[in-house]
């Protein structure tokens, strides 16, 4: 996978044990990291960035991590003892994502010749206690991750956690475009800008829908054509309507000049405000979510933010991820389920089969009748994301569901959508979900797990709650209460 991210990984030790030792761990430290980039459950580049041995060693290469845009992450293991007073500079100074592995070279204790200079050149057992005091001892945010260095499952929670740091990296330098205000009266929608700049890196501003019409005005006819050739090689033309296919066309071209410009990752629009465009974005706003863009409908700048991160954390992933509201209910004996749709605006990421192209009215707003894509989604596991503003503070809710296919196809429904049993069950679940106060938009992901992003909440330093099999309502509301003690500072 083509990517510029790079996670450096840095021994601990020190003199003690003269320069051969040193050597040896420094060899060891090549052969994992040769290992680490061969292995595809490691998504990113990991960098050798050698054994460090002195206060001023470490403080050095913290700082450099620190100035290195393309370093999103720190991997830190004692393969001997590195007596942790020397760290507490530089891991005060670090500010990328830290990972503490706890693991050694040799998988076996070799019994019939170990001795002490075995026991010398080989104890992270022992040199990782240490480490993993300071750090507690610094109150770092971090991730401990205990396992063999050769083992799938050790490389896999790794690589979990590095796609988590790719994302905390990304959020700090994210821009958002927002054509318009939030859907009047909507509170979940609602939010502080200045705290998600301060706590996530957003940068959310708002540029001029009359703005964005006259650049729709400005597209020319060769630009639309070029855009149509695009959507009929990707979806069925499903309609006769070509005008509004065309218009759609003209829409995304004008958006796409504008987020390209703005160097923006997300957006968000509404239909409430529409100057004199003559559909909502619709097709336009799918297709440029399916490039891996962040979008958020009737002004949700939250959702269009997440859904770009988690964009960036799965990077390489194929399963696909979307914007998504809950919309209706299933609630038949055996088969409960929640129908999820937009009015427009779902991802053709998570599309089952090839979307189809149609164009139908939109029954509020009062503009034209818009293009959109229609199907439905894949099945599988998949997790819920939101992130709520609870004032002064932000509060992340996952939940684990089951996506599954519609028991009958709905002729009738002009939209795309995914359907899907809430974890634990469909009572508890929806129970858990509004307990927490999780929006009614929400990112869907294939790919994503509910560890990536609870390590994504840690490094951010905010709350995550997490709604899956085991959860239980009375336990959830102790871990709400206990939250509100915690992050209500
Ligand atoms: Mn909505």
């Amino acid at each position: 996978m083509k990517s510029n991210y790079k996670f450096w990984f840095i021994i601990g030790s020190q003199h003690l044990y003269g320069p051969e030792v040193l050597k040896e761990v420094a060899e060891h430290g090549k052969t994992m990291v040769g290992a680490f980039n061969a292995d595809d459950a490691i998504p990113f580049e990991v960098m050798s960035k050698g054994v460090v041995t002195t206060p001023d060693e470490i403080t050095a290469v913290m700082k450099a991590a620190n100035a290195d845009d393309d370093c999103a992450g720190v991997i830190t293991w004692m393969h001997t003892f590195s007596p942790s007073k020397m760290w507490i500079t530089g891991l005060s100074l670090l500010n990328k994502p830290y990972l503490h592995i706890n693991t050694q070279f040799n998988r076996n204790i070799p019994y019939d010749s170990i001795d002490m200079n075995f026991m010398n050149t080989n104890q992270s057992a022992h040199g990782d206690r240490e480490h993993g005091f300071i750090t507690a001892r610094l109150r770092m945010k971090r991730k401990v991750i205990c396992g063999y260095w050769e083992d799938k499952a050790m490389r896999e929670r790794m690589g979990s956690w590095m796609r988590s740091a790719v994302g905390a990296v990304f959020s700090r330098s994210l821009k958002v475009m927002r054509l318009g205000d939030n859907m009047r009266y909507v509170a979940v929608t609602e939010g502080d800008k200045i705290g998600a700049e301060k706590t996530f890196g957003w940068s959310v501003n708002t540029y001029g829908v009359g703005g964005f019409a006259e650049k729709v005005k400005a597209v020319t006819e060769s630009e639309v054509a070029a855009k149509l050739k695009e959507y009929e090689e990707k979806y069925v033309m499903d309609t006769d309507n070509l005008e509004s296919v065309k218009y759609q066309a003209r829409l995304e071209v004008a958006l796409d000049q504008m987020i390209t410009e703005g160097g923006f990752k997300a957006y968000t629009d509404t239909f409430e405000d529409l100057y004199d465009l003559k559909q909502l974005p619709g097709l336009a706003s799918q297709n440029i979510m399916g490039k891996g863009i962040g979008f958020g409908a009737e002004g949700d700048w939250k959702t269009a933010a997440l859904e770009a991160v988690m964009s960036e954390m799965s990077l390489g992933l194929t399963k696909g991820l979307s914007f998504i509201e809950d919309y209706t209910y299933e609630f038949g004996d055996g088969k409960a389920a929640v129908l999820g749709a937009h009015m427009l605006e779902i991802s053709p990421a998570i599309a089952a089969d090839k979307p189809k192209i149609q164009v139908h009215d939109l029954g509020i707003g009062g503009k034209d009748a818009p293009a959109r894509l229609v199907f439905e989604g894949k099945t599988g596991p998949a997790i819920l994301v939101t992130i709520i503003d609870m004032g002064g503070r932000f509060r992340m809710i996952v939940h684990d569901v089951d996506t599954i296919k519609p028991e009958k196809t709905m002729p009738n429904l002009p939209v795309a959508c995914v359907m899907w049993q809430p974890k634990p069950d469909m009572i508890t679940g929806n129970e858990a979900w509004i307990t927490c106060g999780g929006t009614h938009h929400s990112v869907v992901s294939y790919d994503l797990s509910a560890e990536n992003m609870k390590d994504f909440a840690e490094i951010m330093g905010i709350e995550c709650v997490h709604i899956g099999a085991d959860t239980k309502l009375d336990d959830l509301k102790l871990k709400l209460a206990m939250g509100d003690v915690i992050w209500d500072k």
